[in-house]
């Protein structure tokens, strides 16, 4: 069976925030990281994950970093293979963490770390020997991929590792940490060389090997961004649901990858119910006063023009709610002070509610539409989210057609997010077909999600879209 696998090299990990990002520390790194993670589970075709190379800067101290690193990589729905650097920081920690085996054994292919020394000039000999000094020899019947976690000195003869050469050595791709003797060499033939994840464009690579002796297939990734965009859906500490949002990190971040803008969209509900009254659903009937006390929205508008004034990036919005009686939750204080504004609905009366549900759609449509129609938004926030918390539950697509015909009258654009959602292909096609705009909102209750767009663009090329990302989307500039 073919397999793919996901390669990292290098990622520098420093978990002082004082490092500049540079090819010797990434304080970015362990967000990206994450949000690496999170893409691939949401691809759900990688079998591997496999981080080789420098993991930590040079004078990281390991235990916090490794710990931090392996919180991430737990999360993870793959396997994971760690192949550090011999003698760089962290490395034996990393392999006490994460276990000694330096192989991972799938689908007939072996995935094997070799030490193999970079001031050794790599010829197919000196790598055969390191590969059976190494304490797990491969079975026979396994196609190898080789990893060198460091970087190499190639050989200088010419088809030293060609195709068929690679093949009667039983060996599928050789795999390393492109090092500075390669830098002239883009492609070097039959050695896949990973550029550094630890500073910009933040690449990784997907390699996809089949049976038999086809060669690998290679495709190259980066978490910055291909072009500029907004995130248009991002939250603050003022959510109940906040993780870990912070400005400067966020303008850093931003920086990062490409984001050139971050319209700040707290739940209105939030900012004028207490954390009880809002998760406990005790406002959604309409009949609960708004206490003073849970007010915060005069603070909401100060921390708006804050961010504003130390970033101009960051842009003034709102993510609005709604309840039954179809009372928009937000008044004329709040809508002066923000720009853009999405409209969601979080809740409906009944607790789980599903499309056979006696009245759900009844009611879901009755304020969808009022949100459409209401002239405060800009675009609906995570179509259907009600419905099919993280994809699981199944959605109303009796109601597609007169959803996507009212954001086209309304000129709303339908939001693509991932966020505990998974959005839906054949409602984003028919949107796209009626030409709706499309806003992607990460959906930012953690760092690790401003920005993260990855899952948004791939969804929009798997559904069949090919044409230029400013032609569909209101996040680019125009
Ligand atoms: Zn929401
Ligand atoms: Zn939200």
């Amino acid at each position: 069976m073919p397999i793919k696998i996901a390669l990292v090299a290098n990622p520098r990990i420093t978990l002082n925030p004082e490092s500049s990002s540079s090819r010797q520390a990434c304080p970015e790194a362990i967000y990206l990281l994450r949000r690496l993670v999170e893409y691939l589970g949401i691809r759900e075709d990688v079998d591997l994950l496999c981080i080789i190379g420098e993991l930590l800067a040079p004078a990281e101290e390991p235990q916090p970093a490794l710990t931090a690193l392996k919180a991430i990589l737990d999360k993870a729905s793959f396997p994971v293979l760690m192949a550090p650097a011999h003698g760089t920081a962290g490395a034996e920690l990393c392999l006490e963490i994460f276990g000694k085996e330096m192989f991972r054994d799938l689908n007939g292919f072996r995935v094997q770390a070799c030490d193999f020394p970079p001031e050794k000039e790599l010829s197919l000999d000196s790598l055969q020997a390191a590969l059976d000094a190494a304490a797990s020899p491969s079975p026979a019947a396994r196609k190898r991929v080789v990893i060198l976690p460091t970087g190499i000195r190639p050989t200088t003869h010419p088809g030293a590792f060609s195709p068929d050469v690679l093949s009667a050595h039983n060996i599928a791709a050789i795999v390393t940490a492109r090092s500075p003797a390669m830098a002239d060499e883009p492609n070097l033939a039959g050695i896949e060389a990973l550029d550094d994840f630890s500073a910009t464009p933040y690449s990784f690579a997907l390699l996809s090997l089949a049976d038999g002796d086809q060669a690998p297939t290679r495709q190259d990734i980066t978490l910055r961004l291909p072009l500029p965009l907004r995130d248009l859906h991002t939250h603050s500490h003022f959510a109940y649901c906040n993780d870990d949002l912070d400005l400067a990190w966020e303008s850093r971040l931003m920086d990062a990858v490409n984001l050139s803008g971050t319209a700040i969209t707290e739940h209105s509900g939030h900012l004028v119910f207490s954390q009880k009254e809002y998760w406990g659903k005790l406002w959604y009937s309409g009949t609960l006063p708004q206490s003073p006390q849970h007010n915060r929205k005069a603070a909401y508008r100060d921390f708006l023009a804050r961010a504003a004034k130390q970033d101009q990036r960051f842009q003034p919005g709102l993510e609005i709610d709604i309840d039954l009686t179809g009372r928009i939750i937000a008044d004329k204080d709040l809508l002066e002070a923000t720009r853009f504004r999405i409209g969601a609905v979080h809740f409906l009366s009944m607790p789980k509610p599903a499309p056979d549900t006696p009245g759900a759609v009844e009611e879901f449509m009755r304020l969808t539409e009022r949100l459409i129609t209401s002239g405060l938004i800009q675009a609906l926030a995570h179509p259907f989210r009600v419905f099919s918390w993280d994809g699981a539950g199944e959605k109303p697509t009796r109601v597609f057609n007169r959803i996507v015909k009212m954001l086209k009258k309304h000129n709303i654009a339908a939001e693509i997010n991932f966020h505990h959602n998974r959005p839906d292909p054949v409602f984003t096609r028919k949107c796209l077909d009626a030409g709706v705009k499309i806003s992607l909102g990460s959906d930012a209750h953690s760092l690790y999600e401003l920005g993260a767009f990855l899952p948004h663009l791939h969804f929009l090329r798997e559904i069949g879209y090919d044409g230029d990302w400013r032609d569909i989307l209101i996040n680019a500039e125009p």
